[in-house]
C-alpha cells in the first residue's frame, strides 16, 4: 500500500531544476568574488532535477557511497574536487570517485572559500557560534571584522572564558575532539582569531593583528616555534572538526528556500 504522499514536496513536482539552485548559491555565497584553488559550484554535472541532497565536508568516496544508498541527487560539499596544481590523470582513487559519481548521475556542488568566508553560513561564522566566540564588527559595521591579505580571519572574544586553558576546554567539549595545545595554560585571553580548516600559514596575519591566541583547524613544525616565540596561544582544533558546520548551515537554508531534502553525513575524520 503506498504512502501517504506530502503534497507540494519536491518528489511530487519531479524535482528543482539544478541550475535555479546553482544560481541561488553562486549569489548568496558571491562566488564571483573569490580567486580560488578549485572551481566553485557544479564541479560534476548529473541529473538536471534535484530533490535529494546529501551534504559533507569532503566528496570522499564514502560520502559518494552515502548519498547513493539515500538516493540523492547532488552532493553538496565544502571539499570537492579539481584542485589546483593536483595530478589530472583520471587514475586510482580519482577514478573511483568520478566512476561513482558519473554512474549514479550524481551532481557534485563544492564551494570552498565562498563557504568559509560567508557572514551567517560560513565555516568561520559557523565555528564561532559553536564555540561561542564573539565577533568584532567591522569599523563600517557592515559585517564581522577580518584580518590577513585575504579577509580570511575573524577576530573577537571568547565571553566568558578567562585563560589559553578554558578556550581549550571549551574547544574539546563543544568539537567532541581533543585539541592540540601550544602556550602557557593560564594565559588570560585578549583578542582570539580564528580560521577554519588547514590556516596555520595565516598564523602571522593573525598575530600582526593582534591575536593572543589564534585557533585554527591544522598545525605544522613551525607553528609551535612561532607561537612559544611570540607568546601567542595556538589551540589546533581539528580541520574536519572545524569545518562541520559551514556546510550544514548552507544545507538548512537550502532546504528552507527551496523543496528539497537535505541530509548531512559526517564522515569522521581525525585530521
Ligand atoms: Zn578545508
Amino acid at each position: 500500500m503506498p504512502s501517504p504522499r506530502k503534497p507540494e514536496s519536491a518528489i511530487d513536482v519531479g524535482g528543482v531544476p539544478r541550475e535555479r539552485i546553482l544560481g541561488w548559491l553562486a549569489d548568496q555565497l558571491k562566488v564571483a568574488r573569490f580567486r580560488d584553488y578549485a572551481p566553485n559550484g557544479l564541479q560534476v554535472e548529473g541529473r538536471a532535477e534535484i530533490r535529494r541532497i546529501v551534504t559533507g565536508v569532503t566528496a570522499c568516496e564514502a560520502l559518494l557511497r552515502a548519498a547513493i544508498e539515500r538516493d540523492a541527487d547532488a552532493v553538496l560539499v565544502h571539499h570537492g574536487w579539481f584542485w589546483r596544481n593536483e595530478d589530472p590523470r583520471i587514475i586510482g582513487t580519482r577514478r573511483r570517485r568520478i566512476g561513482l559519481a558519473l554512474a549514479h548521475d550524481l551532481n557534485l556542488l563544492a564551494y570552498h572559500l565562498p563557504l568559509d568566508a560567508h557572514p551567517v553560513w560560513g565555516n568561520n561564522a559557523q565555528l564561532a557560534r559553536v564555540l561561542g566566540l564573539l565577533p568584532d564588527a567591522a569599523p563600517d559595521e557592515g559585517g564581522p571584522l577580518t584580518l590577513g591579505s585575504e579577509g580570511l580571519l575573524w577576530a573577537g572574544t571568547a565571553p566568558g572564558l578567562p585563560t589559553l586553558a578554558a578556550l581549550a576546554a571549551r574547544v574539546r567539549e563543544r568539537l567532541g575532539r581533543e585539541p592540540l595545545l601550544v602556550g602557557e595554560p593560564d594565559m588570560p585571553l585578549g583578542r582570539v582569531v580564528w580560521c577554519t580548516g588547514a590556516a596555520q600559514g595565516m598564523m602571522q596575519d593573525a598575530i600582526d593583528g593582534g591575536a593572543t591566541v589564534y585557533i585554527t583547524g591544522e598545525a605544522s613544525e613551525p607553528t609551535t616555534h612561532l607561537a612559544r616565540e611570540t607568546g601567542t596561544g595556538f589551540i589546533g582544533a581539528g580541520h574536519h572538526a572545524t569545518e562541520r558546520y559551514g556546510v550544514q548551515a548552507l544545507g538548512q537554508a537550502l532546504a528552507e528556500h527551496f523543496p528539497l531534502e537535505v541530509t548531512f553525513v559526517d564522515i569522521d575524520n581525525p585530521v
